[in-house]
């Protein structure tokens, strides 16, 4: 089965290499990342001995010193590289009652940024706030005062959901906050009552209580409200919160032959949210990243680019180490060739977003063309907000997403349910010999691309989607202001 695998990814790019010794090198590099390497253990270790890492726990720290050890017992060279966060903020506990004629238990997660309660906890009405549209709130008028508002949510799916799921709450949350709310509680989305947790929309900025309620449990206090059930939320939530700290992302590199002041950066992100144990998102890439420069270094291919195996940290909360790597290595932007970013689970790769450049196509098609059981690939200009080709986009480097199949990535996000088992594994390795094709495709061929300046980047703004979601991620201020993204 292997075998057969192998050999059809093999004739999947057979393209890319017009020379003999570069053809027989991605090929062997192709096999190699497909054969019974240690990507599948190091991905056991990283989430079942490490466990969730957000960013600022002890866990991310062991997290860093594991992937700095990977690299080295590979023969690739690797370093730390500082970067600043924002806010530490990490749950302790978290915990509640629905209170009224009956009371029970919910169990919730508290959502990034939340602010904690009191040690005694705090209690306020619980209300029927729906959808959180603009209607649901002129109907609440006053009461949504100093409310725990209940916000109804769909079931959630697939990955379009999420990104619904995304930009949905960034709306609901404007409108709770101008009613003066005291907390936002949403039904979570996921079956089976499963907990999750992501970034509530004003990150760090946020000063409410934010939580996420068990499906189950949200839904009863629904229809009790419904019912005309007066209800109150009683909810203890400590939180370990402090100012801006220093992180750190850890680089592998292998320098280039020709052109070694020349980069080509293949990233995953290192932290989690600790709810899980970060498999799916991003513990699986990660071990893809590292086996990639592991079977490099193996089997001396000198590349004539120098290729950085990029492991972010930060990502989780709002990118930060790739915007730190971006202000890190300011001075040598201009010569970043591309920047790719692996980070929707185990999926089938289908193609590659180019984040507005056209011109990647050519050697996408190059490095990747369908076989029987690898591809149809097809690729998107569309631009990609949400992981870390982010700064580099805004940087104008030329960068790239991979497009996943959903797979069971939506109902795992950021969830209780994101561990080992999630992850297919047959799957991953054929992805690897994909992400193999395209950095060492990236690595070498001639290059008739630029970094983009402002005002292209401004056109990419103005022109796509990108504007919009620079606003729903709550990322355009610091876009149009000049605080973040290349600004001559
Ligand atoms: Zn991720």
């Amino acid at each position: 089965m292997r075998r057969l695998i192998v050999g059809l990814v093999i004739c999947a790019c057979c393209a890319l290499a017009a020379r003999g010794q570069e053809k027989g090198e991605v090929l062997n590099l192709i096999q190699a990342v497909q054969g019974d390497t240690p990507l599948i253990e190091d991905l056991r270790t990283l989430t079942d001995e490490i466990g969730g890492r957000p960013t600022g726990s002890a866990a991310n720290m062991r997290s860093v010193e594991w992937a700095l050890e990977r690299f080295r017992a590979a023969g690739v060279s690797a370093r730390k590289e500082a970067f600043d966060m924002p806010a530490l903020w990490l749950e302790r506990s978290a915990s509640s009652t629905v209170r009224g004629a009956v009371e029970f238990r919910a169990r919730v997660a508290a959502m990034p940024f939340s602010i904690g309660t009191p040690v005694a906890g705090a209690e306020a009405p619980f209300i029927d706030a729906g959808r959180g549209t603009t209607e649901d709130f002129e109907r609440l008028g006053e009461e949504a005062k100093g409310a725990l508002v209940l916000i109804e949510t769909d079931l959630l799916q697939d990955v379009p959901g999420l990104f619904k799921e995304y930009a949905d709450a960034a709306e609901i949350e404007r409108r709770a906050f101008a009613a003066e709310v005291m907390g936002v509680v949403y039904m979570g989305s996921r079956s089976r009552s499963v907990l999750y947790r992501h970034n509530a929309s004003l990150s760090h900025f946020n000063r409410h209580l934010m939580l996420v309620m068990e499906r189950d449990a949200a839904t009863r206090a629904m229809r009790l409200l419904r019912a005309e059930q007066v209800l109150t939320l009683r909810a203890r939530v400590d939180i370990n919160s402090s100012g801006p700290y220093e992180s750190f992302n850890v680089i592998g590199e292998i320098r280039g032959s020709l052109q070694p002041e020349e980069f080509v950066v293949v990233g995953a992100h290192l932290d989690s949210w600790g709810i899980g144990t970060g498999a799916l998102d991003n513990g699986a890439n990660v071990a893809l990243v590292i086996d990639l420069a592991r079977q490099m270094s193996r089997l001396g291919i000198k590349p004539k680019r120098t290729i950085r195996f990029a492991l972010f940290n930060g990502e989780e909360q709002g990118m930060h180490g790739s915007l730190g790597y971006t202000l890190l290595h300011a001075d040598e932007l201009d010569r970043h060739v591309m920047a790719s970013s692996y980070d929707i689970g185990s999926g089938r790769i289908t193609g590659y977003f180019t984040n507005g450049r056209s011109e990647l196509f050519e050697v996408l098609d190059a490095a990747l063309q369908p076989g029987e059981n690898v591809g149809p690939f097809e690729h998107s200009t569309e631009p990609i907000v949400g992981t870390d080709n982010f700064d580099f986009m805004l940087q104008g480097v030329a960068n790239l997403v991979a497009n996943q199949e959903s797979a069971n990535y939506g109902p795992n996000h950021h969830a209780r349910t994101d561990t080992f088992e999630q992850v297919d594994l047959e799957q991953l390795r054929k992805n690897a010999a994909v992400a193999a094709a395209i950095t060492y495709a990236f690595a070498n061929v001639d290059v008739d691309w630029v970094r983009h300046d402002r005002e292209a980047i401004t056109e990419l703004v103005g022109s796509t989607s990108l504007g919009e979601q620079l606003k729903m991620f709550n990322y355009y201020e610091s876009w149009a202001s000049g605080t973040r993204g290349r600004t001559d």
